[in-house]
C-alpha cells in the first residue's frame, strides 16, 4: 500500500532536506537609499541581483525579502527543467527559438555553478511529455519530427516502446527532450547567497515591502525603513498583485507538492526509464521528477492539487488541506502503479503566477521607465526565472534588442477579470478542465492532520 507515514514537517519543501545551513539576513532597521531595489528573493530576485551586481559592480543594489531567501515558489517547485516559454504549441519557428534560448539558459545555470564550484544538486538527463490521448498522441508525433528536423533534441516515443510510469494505464505516447533536468532550487539561492554579498548586494529579509510610492525616486515602505531607489524590480511572481500590480494580468495559484522517502535506483529505473522527470498533457497537468537523493516528487494531476481564494489571497493563504494530499497519492500512484510500499514523507504548497496567455512577462513599466518586473512564468520559472536576471540587467542597461524577439519582452499580461467573476470563472474552469482520466482509481490512503505553514 502506498501510504502517507511518518511525521511531517509543516509545509515545507522537500528541497530543503540536506542543503546547506543558511542565516538569515537581517531585517531592515534604518531608512537607506539605493540604486536599485529588488523586491523578492527568489530565482528573480536572486538572479537579477547577481547579474546586475556582477556587470554594474559601482551600483547600491538591495534586495528586499518578506520572509527569507526562497520563501515562495522557487524554494517549493517540482524542480523540472523546462524547455520553452510556455505549454502551448505555438509557431514552429517560436518553437525552435524559444527552445534554444530555454536550453542555454540552462546551460547558464551549470556554467554559474561550474564557475563557483556551487554545491547545487542538478541533473540533465531528459524528462519527458506524456500525451493522454491517440490523438494528442499523433499530433506530438509529427510535431516532434518537425522539431527534430530543424535541430531539436526531441524524440517521440510511440506508446509499445514505452517502460516505466510510462505504461501506465491512459498513456498513449511521449515526447522525449533528452536536454532538461532537475534541480534543487534551495540549494541554488543558499549558494548565491555569499556571491550576492561578496558583489556588494545588500540583503534583506524578514523585510516585507508594504506600500510603494511611484516616481523618479521610488520610495518603498518597510516596516522597518523607508527604502529610496532609483529603480525597482517586481519579483514577487504570484504576490505581485498584492503590491498592486498586475492585478488583472496575474493569477495566483497555490500549487501543492508530495515527495516520497529516497527509491532504491533500480525501482526508479522501472518507473521513470533513463528520464528523471515527466508532465503530462491535461489541464490539471500532473509531472513527477526524481530529486538528487532519488525521491519522487510529484504534483498536480487533480483539482485538488490546485487553489485560487477570492480576491487574490491565494499567496497569502497558502496553506495545506487533507484533499489535496489523498487526491496527490492516488494521482501518483495511477501514474506509478507498480510503486508498492513506497511512504510519501514531505508534503507543501507554493505560489504559481499565471497568465491568460501562459507565457511570462519581463519588461519596464512606469511614467519614469524604472519599474522593472519578470513574473507570470506559468510553471516554467525554474530556467526562466534563472533568466530572468540576464534579462533585466539588460533592459537595465538599455540593451533590448535581443530580448525584442521574445513574446515575454515588454508583455503587459491583461485580461483575467475583476471578483466575483475571475473566482467564479477559476471554478467553472476547474469543473469543466479538472477530472483526471485516472479518477477511478481509489487508492487506500492515510492522511495525517496538517497545520497551516508557509515558511521555509
Ligand atoms: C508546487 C510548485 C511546483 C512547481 N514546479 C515547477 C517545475 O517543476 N518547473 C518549473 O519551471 N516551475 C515550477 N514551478 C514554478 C516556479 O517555481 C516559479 O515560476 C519560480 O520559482 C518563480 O520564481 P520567482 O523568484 O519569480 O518567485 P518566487 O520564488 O515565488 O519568489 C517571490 C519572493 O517574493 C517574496 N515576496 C512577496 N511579496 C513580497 C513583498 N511585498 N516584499 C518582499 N518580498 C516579497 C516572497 O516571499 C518570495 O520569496 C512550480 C511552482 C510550485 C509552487
Amino acid at each position: 500500500m502506498l501510504a502517507i507515514n511518518g511525521t511531517f514537517d509543516d509545509n515545507r519543501s522537500v528541497w530543503l532536506v540536506g542543503a546547506a545551513a543558511d542565516a538569515p539576513a537581517p531585517a531592515l532597521a534604518q531608512d537607506i537609499a539605493v540604486d536599485v531595489a529588488i523586491i523578492g528573493g527568489g530565482f528573480t530576485g536572486v538572479s537579477t541581483a547577481y547579474q546586475m551586481s556582477r556587470r554594474m559592480p559601482h551600483l547600491g543594489i538591495a534586495l528586499l525579502e518578506g520572509r527569507r531567501l526562497g520563501n515562495g515558489a522557487s524554494g517549493r517547485s517540482g524542480g523540472m527543467m523546462l524547455n520553452g516559454i510556455t505549454v502551448a504549441d505555438g509557431d514552429l519557428e517560436d518553437e525552435v527559438r524559444e527552445h534554444d534560448l530555454t536550453h542555454r539558459a540552462m546551460d547558464a545555470i551549470e556554467a554559474l555553478i561550474a564557475e563557483h564550484g556551487l554545491k547545487v544538486r542538478l541533473q540533465r538527463a531528459g524528462s519527458v511529455k506524456v500525451c493522454t490521448t491517440n490523438r494528442a498522441a499523433e499530433e506530438a508525433h509529427a510535431r516532434v519530427e518537425k522539431l527534430a528536423a530543424l535541430g531539436l533534441p526531441l524524440r517521440f516515443l510511440a506508446r509499445g516502446k514505452l517502460d516505466g510510469l510510462l505504461r501506465a494505464q491512459g498513456v498513449a505516447g511521449a515526447v522525449f527532450d533528452a536536454s532538461e533536468g532537475v534541480m534543487n532550487g534551495v540549494d541554488l539561492i543558499r549558494a548565491l547567497r555569499p556571491l550576492l554579498v561578496a558583489q556588494g548586494v545588500a540583503i534583506h529579509e524578514a523585510t516585507p515591502v508594504l506600500q510603494v510610492r511611484e516616481g523618479r525616486t521610488i520610495e518603498l515602505t518597510t516596516p522597518g525603513g523607508t527604502v529610496r531607489a532609483g529603480a525597482i524590480v517586481l519579483a514577487t511572481n504570484g504576490y505581485t498583485p498584492r503590491l498592486g500590480y498586475f492585478r488583472t494580468g496575474l493569477l495566483p495559484v497555490i500549487s501543492h507538492a508530495i515527495a516520497t522517502d529516497p527509491l532504491p535506483p533500480e525501482l526508479l529505473a522501472s518507473a521513470f526509464g533513463s528520464a528523471t522527470a515527466f508532465a503530462d498533457d491535461k489541464p490539471r497537468l500532473a509531472y513527477a521528477s526524481v530529486d538528487g537523493d532519488g525521491r519522487i516528487v510529484f504534483g498536480g494531476g487533480t483539482n485538488h492539487a490546485y487553489g485560487y481564494q477570492f480576491g487574490n489571497r491565494t499567496a497569502s493563504n497558502v496553506s495545506l488541506n487533507d484533499a489535496a494530499g489523498r487526491a496527490l497519492l492516488r494521482s501518483l500512484l495511477a501514474y506509478f502503479p507498480g510503486l508498492g510500499d513506497v511512504t510519501v514523507r514531505h508534503r507543501w504548497s507554493g505560489p504559481l503566477g499565471l497568465t491568460l496567455a501562459r507565457h511570462c512577462a519581463m519588461g519596464v513599466r512606469g511614467s519614469h521607465n524604472n519599474i522593472y518586473y519578470a513574473l507570470g512564468y506559468s510553471g516554467h520559472g525554474v530556467v526562466l526565472a534563472n533568466l530572468a536576471g540576464s534579462v533585466l540587467a539588460d533592459l537595465y542597461q538599455g540593451n533590448h534588442d535581443p530580448w525584442r524577439p521574445y513574446a515575454f519582452y515588454n508583455y503587459r499580461p491583461l485580461g483575467i477579470p475583476t471578483e466575483p467573476l475571475r473566482w467564479l470563472g477559476y471554478h467553472a474552469f476547474t469543473m469543466a478542465t479538472g477530472h483526471s482520466p485516472w479518477k477511478r482509481l481509489t487508492a487506500p490512503v492515510r492522511m495525517p492532520q496538517l497545520g497551516r505553514g508557509g515558511g521555509t
